[in-house]
């Protein structure tokens, strides 16, 4: 089942350079702020920046580059920055509920902006260039790895598989 009732087109897995990127987070933030409220969970204001620092772009960031994006709001002192342990409390949440996903060999983060269920086997694709991480689903993969971890009698939680190499849009510049 999808994370949130929101209609959208399926995004590809590398946005092309030049689509319409405030479209696309503008969506995602739409899917964030309609699956909290299914939930009963509030996206508070900390929560919500740092989820748009990670729709900034389709990369992937550490904590530290997430909170040097943060611009103190209006009237925040300006020279307050986010403690990291409330960012790293803000990523849990927003991980939890499968808006961010962490990228393990990077130790970084990446807003997902599909809305797939949180269960879905994820596997991400990072480019050595450009840094863009891209989410590609496969029923015949996650079929094939459930059927190998069964014939080891092994159960698996959440799989996630990550690839390095290089992106469409690099490959072809
Ligand atoms: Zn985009
Ligand atoms: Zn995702
Ligand atoms: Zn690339």
């Amino acid at each position: 089942m999808p994370k949130a009732k929101i209609a959208r087109e399926r995004p590809a897995v590398f946005p092309a350079p030049d689509h319409d990127h405030s479209r696309c987070s503008a969506d995602a933030m739409a899917v964030a702020e309609a699956l909290c409220e299914e939930r009963g969970e509030r996206l508070t204001p900390i929560r919500r920046k740092v989820l748009a620092a990670l729709l900034g772009s389709h990369k992937a960031l550490g904590a530290y580059e997430i909170i040097e994006r943060l611009v103190p709001g209006n009237g925040d002192n300006p020279r307050s920055r986010l403690a990291p342990i409330t960012a790293y409390r803000a990523l849990e949440f927003l991980r939890e509920h499968g808006l961010v996903h962490r990228i393990e060999s990077r130790n970084a983060f990446v807003a997902c902006v599909h809305n797939h269920a949180a269960g879905d086997l994820v596997v991400f694709l990072i480019c050595e260039r450009c840094g863009g991480v891209g989410e590609a689903s496969s029923a015949d993969v996650a079929a094939t790895l459930a059927s190998a971890a069964r014939a080891a009698g092994f159960t698996p939680k959440s799989p996630v598989i990550e690839i390095s190499g290089i992106c469409t849009h690099c490959r072809a510049a």
